[in-house]
Formats: C-alpha cells, structure tokens, sequence
C-alpha cells in the first residue's frame, strides 16, 4: 500500500516457504480438523510443503490464525472456521481428525463441551468420510490407557480409565471417538486410521495451556518457581512435535487399521524433568510443590513395538535437543513481547 498516492499494488506477489510441486493422482485435497493448534500447524506445515492442497477447520478455541499466518494467501491452503460439533461438507481425499482441545486446564475448562467435540465432532467427521469416500484418521490419545495397571502401554491394553472423574470427558471422550471410528470402519466400511499419541511437545505449544513442559519452561525463563503437582515421583514420556508428525503422515498412507501408539519412550519422572530443564534453562530457578491433580495417571510409557514393525518408524529428536528448540521458540516470543 503507498500512502501518498492511497493505492494498493498488486505487483509484488508474497514470498511463501517453497513447497513441491506434485503430479496429478499424488496431489491431494486433505482436511485438517484442528489445524490452528500445536501438532495441527505443524502437520499443516509439513502436508504443505510436501506439495497437496490443505484446507483446515478450526473454532480457535485453543488454536491460533498466528500458527499458520505463513500459508494465508497461498492458493493450495485455505482457513475456514467452523466448529466440528456442527456437520461440514466438502470433497477431500484424506481426513486428519485433530480438532479437540489437549491439555487438563483447557479440556477441563468446559467439559460438556469437549464429550460434544469428541463425540459429535468424530461423527460428523466420519460422516462427511463415508460420504467422499476420503480416508480418515483419528488422533487419539495415551489417555485411553487412562492411570495404567500395564507398563509400558501396548495397543493391545484396554486401559483403566475413571469414567467420572475430572479427566474423563477428555479420556472418555476420546475412546468413544475410537469407538465410533471402528463402528463406520466395520458398518460403512470407512477406510480408517487411529494414532494413540503420547506427551507431545515443541515451538507453538500455547505458553499458558498449563501442561508440564510449557509451565516448567516458561516458569524458568521468567525466573519463576517450577510447580510440581504431587510428589514428583509421576512419569511422563516426552515427544518432539516433528517424531509425531513423521508417524501421523506414515500411518495415514499406510494400509493398517489398527491403533498405533505414537510417542517417545524416553521415561522421566516429573522431578527429574523439573531438573532437566533447571539445567537446560536457568540453573537459579527453585521448585515447589502443590497439591496432585485429581486422576493424574502415575506412569507413562508407550511401546513403540507396533509403530517400529508396521511404519519403520521411531522417534528421531532427543528429548534434551527438542526442549532446546522449545526454548529458543518461547524466548523468541518473548522478546517479540508476544507473550509475558
Ligand atoms: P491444541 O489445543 O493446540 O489444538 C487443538 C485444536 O483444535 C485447536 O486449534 C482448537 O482451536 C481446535 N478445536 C478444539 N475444539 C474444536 C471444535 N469443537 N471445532 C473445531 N476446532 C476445535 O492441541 P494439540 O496438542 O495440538 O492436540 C491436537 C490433537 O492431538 C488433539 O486431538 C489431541 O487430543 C491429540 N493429542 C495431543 C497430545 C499432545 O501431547 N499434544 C497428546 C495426545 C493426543
Ligand atoms: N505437572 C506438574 N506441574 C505443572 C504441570 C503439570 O507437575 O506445572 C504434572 C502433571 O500433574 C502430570 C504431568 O506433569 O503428572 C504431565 O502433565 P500434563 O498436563 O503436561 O499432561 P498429562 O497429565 O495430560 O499427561
């Protein structure tokens, strides 16, 4: 725009990161539910760049326009926002199922809500699948497995979940998404796939969404104390965001139905993963202690057997070189004085 003559060019064209250019019958149409948020931008990214047309649907409860502003304007990618508890219809090949929010504090925040999102929305998602005939995938979650009796998880383990308790529309929610997707599998012969995705974090992550690894590194940078629920003594496994989108897109173009557990089986209890980023981040910074969550599953670990045989696929990032990324991105934003 020059403001001495108040015109608009139209000359400069805008420069976006170079995607391939696919033949036809390579190119697809792809549909990302959720894909303003952490892992959907990112997969975003990565189908984009790969060359196919990507169109996402996001409601921005948890998701942002700022983690895609790079692809606005592009002609293979389109932005659309609507809510998946309403129906949608569009002609896609492929369905990445993403939109439901992930973390406690925000699944937890208005839980009928997200039993509607999981339920309704894996409907209305199968639906629109059944009736293009597009592949869909479901991200499921680790939280199937509820607080395990069985360590590491396999697939093959039905899990123990509290139907009632705080975590459960999330939990819950989730499994009767799987539900649902193998019912259109075995009913509408709907071409289907389900990834169980464990902790998974990296740049993007919303730096006040209350998980482990946004909380400790944002409280480390502004010199803060790291809260620790419960004794510490819990454990997580912890994936960098690019492992997970490798096993989304290998899956996805896979021809295998079963669920796949995706996640790094790097184990760290909550206190040692307190300490591993003191050391990355801030070595001044003190630890507290606060009351345990309700439900908090005391293991985690998945087993990545099935994943390693079926798609060739392991986790690539050392747990310590992602947070180190993680890092730099948040300061970055910080400094940007985009978050505080
Ligand atoms: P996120 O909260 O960053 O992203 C979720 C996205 O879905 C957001 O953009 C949000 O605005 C959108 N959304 C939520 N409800 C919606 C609705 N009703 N209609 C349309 N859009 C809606 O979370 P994330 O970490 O990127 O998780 C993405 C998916 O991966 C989720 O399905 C989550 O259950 C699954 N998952 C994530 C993890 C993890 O560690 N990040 C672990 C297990 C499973
Ligand atoms: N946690 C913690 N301090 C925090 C946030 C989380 O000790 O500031 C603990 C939490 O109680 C849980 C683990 O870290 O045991 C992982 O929590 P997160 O919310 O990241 O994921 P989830 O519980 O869904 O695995």
């Amino acid at each position: 725009f020059d403001p001495t003559t108040r015109t608009i060019s139209y000359l400069q064209p805008r420069s976006y990161l170079p995607v391939k250019s696919l033949i036809q019958g390579e190119k697809k149409r792809i549909l990302v539910t959720g894909g303003a948020g952490f892992v959907g931008s990112h997969l975003v990214d990565r189908l984009m760049l790969i060359g196919h047309e990507v169109i996402v649907l996001d409601n921005f409860f948890t998701g942002r326009k700022n983690n895609l502003s790079h692809w606005m304007g592009h002609p293979n990618f389109e932005l659309i926002r609507h809510d998946v508890v309403d129906p949608f219809l569009i002609e896609v090949d492929q369905i990445y199922h993403l939109a439901c929010p992930a973390s406690p504090p925000h699944y937890q925040y208005n839980p009928i809500k997200t039993v509607k999102t999981s339920v309704m929305g894996t409907i209305n998602m199968l639906g629109l699948a059944k009736r293009v005939k597009a592949r869909f995938l479901l991200t499921s979650t680790s939280e199937v497995y509820g607080d395990p009796e069985e360590h590491p998880q396999a697939e093959t383990y039905w899990g123990h979940v509290n139907p009632i308790g705080p975590r459960a529309c999330y939990d819950e929610g989730k499994r009767v998404a799987e539900t649902l997707t193998y019912a259109y599998m075995h009913q509408d012969s709907v071409d289907v796939r389900v990834a169980r995705i464990f902790n998974t974090f990296g740049p993007r992550m919303n730096e006040n969404d209350g998980r482990v690894v946004s909380n400790f590194i944002m409280q480390a940078l502004k010199g803060e104390e790291l809260t620790i629920y419960g004794d510490g003594l819990q454990t997580r496994s912890f994936q960098y965001v690019h492992d997970l989108v490798d096993g989304l897109i290998l899956l996805m173009n896979k021809d295998y139905m079963e669920p796949v557990n995706l996640g790094n089986p790097d184990e760290y209890t909550i206190r040692e993963f307190a300490e591993l980023i003191r050391n990355e981040v801030n070595s001044s910074c003190k630890i507290k202690t606060l009351p345990a969550p309700t439900d908090d599953p005391k293991k985690r670990r998945p087993d990545i057997s099935r994943a390693e045989q079926i798609l060739g696929w392991k986790p690539r990032w050392p747990v310590k070189q992602g947070i180190g990324e993680t890092v730099k991105y948040f300061q970055r934003q910080m400094e940007a004085g985009l978050i505080g």
